[in-house]
């Protein structure tokens, strides 16, 4: 395979004030991983002298730097400006760029401003790139020894993403022979970002060629694969072998999506009785399509009053050991199993904060229960003070996965 080291470089003092989001970056990572293609530095840079830097630094290093932004007509547009010093060339008007200004222009029935014409000047030696969304034309400077080809595109997405479709991806595309790498993500549930490391990390780090990336979110690990599709097959049956009961499909969104496909399948039923998620089980569960057939009854009893009249949990033990114990949401989650009769139910109740903590029970407590037909009722308490949105998906997540461990073990 040819090496094909292309670096990015995405210009605007917005982007890294936090004012417009580098959606560029993001869509043609992905665009260039479909056609086996990977970025393999990204510069952000403000308008002005950085460029110029920035520009410089790639040069020796890659084969082709795609550079976004900076090529309109203002005077921190500097792009083309950097790109003539670095090649040490003039600049030349071009004028069927002149041209088609006016003729642009002329449709509108505005006048040309001479600054627009700033975007007729070409480096010498550069090609010019038709941009048919917009006034300002890319620029393709060919490599030359020891430095790398340039390809500068506008920054607006509407003219950066055709132009990337029409001219970069099949020029680069041709660089490219033998198998392309891919991209597979696999999720694991109920398990730890740390844990997941310490599980799988060496023998996927052993694996040659294998590109892993970790993401870590609330109650999920994502284990990125990125690499040849028999190198991914290496790294996913490590995955299989070790992490396989916290693994969800890679088809699957969520594990709500392997869940209720799980209980499809088996035909069982499941039931929630939810405190402090005050729902969202119940809304992830009913996102699924057919999840009617496998969901019948979800209880929300957030007080004591409702866990005791809906649920049939003891008043004594609510006074006893509160809201937030295991006696409780082990009693939770048997009185749902028995109102419903559902195969598995689950039960959740927890501290979401900000307030509402004990030095003993502090924000962020929570107990879990999965009780199964015929099967000794779990529990687990776990504890994760956060926000109470990310608190809610966390614990969702992690009694979700249980019950697909529970219905698995039926
Ligand atoms: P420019 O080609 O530098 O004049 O960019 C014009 C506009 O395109 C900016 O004001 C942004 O709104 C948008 N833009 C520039 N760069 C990006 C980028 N990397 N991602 C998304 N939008 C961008
Ligand atoms: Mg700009």
């Amino acid at each position: 395979m040819k090496p094909c080291r292309i670096e990015v470089i995405n210009t605007g003092s917005e982007l890294l004030c936090g004012s417009v989001l580098n959606t560029n970056a993001a869509w043609l990572g992905e665009r260039l991983l479909e056609h086996g293609l990977r970025i393999q530095k990204l510069t952000v840079v403000p308008d002005g002298e950085a460029i110029i830097d920035a520009m410089k630094a790639c040069a020796s290093r890659a084969d082709v730097v795609l550079v976004s932004g900076g090529l309109g007509p203002t005077s921190d547009d500097l792009t083309r400006d950097a790109l003539a010093e670095l090649c040490g060339v003039p600049m030349l008007r071009d004028e069927s760029i002149v041209a088609a200004l006016d003729a642009y222009f002329a449709k509108r029935g505005v006048g040309v401003s001479p600054s627009n014409y700033r975007q007729a000047m070409v480096p010498q030696g550069a090609m010019v790139l038709p941009n048919d969304n917009g006034t300002a034309p890319g620029l393709l400077m060919p490599a030359a020894a020891g430095r790398a080809m340039f390809i500068l595109l506008p920054g607006p997405p509407s003219e950066f993403r055709p132009m990337v479709e029409k001219e970069v991806l099949p020029r680069l595309i041709g660089e490219l022979s033998g198998e392309k790498p891919g991209l597979q993500v696999f999720k694991c549930v109920g398990i730890g970002e740390s844990h997941v490391q310490d599980a799988v990390d060496d023998e996927l780090q052993s694996i040659p060629e294998l590109e892993l990336a970790y993401c870590a979110r609330p109650g999920e690990v994502d284990v990125r694969l990125i690499g040849r599709a028999e190198v991914r097959s290496k790294a996913e049956m490590v995955l299989r072998r070790v992490l396989g009961n916290y693994l969800i499909e890679p088809q699957y969104a969520g594990v709500e999506f392997a869940l209720v496909d799980y209980l499809l399948a088996q035909g069982l039923k499941l039931a929630t009785a939810e405190s402090c998620t005050g729902g969202l089980i119940a809304k992830r569960l009913t996102d699924v399509p057919g999840a009617s057939a496998v969901f019948e009854y979800g209880w929300v009893t957030y007080a004591n009053i409702a866990k005791h009249s809906q649920l049939g949990v003891s008043l004594a033990l609510l006074d006893e050991f509160g809201a937030v114990s295991e006696q409780v949401v082990r009693e939770m989650a048997e009185g749902a199993l028995a109102r419903s009769g559902a195969d598995v139910a689950l039960a959740v109740s927890g501290i979401a904060g900000p307030g509402g903590g004990t030095a003993e029970k502090p924000v962020g407590t929570v107990w879990l229960a999965w009780a199964g037909k015929m099967l000794p009722t779990k529990s687990e308490k776990i504890f994760y003070p956060r926000d109470r949105d990310s608190f809610r998906r966390m614990v969702s997540t992690r009694a979700l996965a249980g019950a697909l461990q529970m219905a698995k073990s039926l």
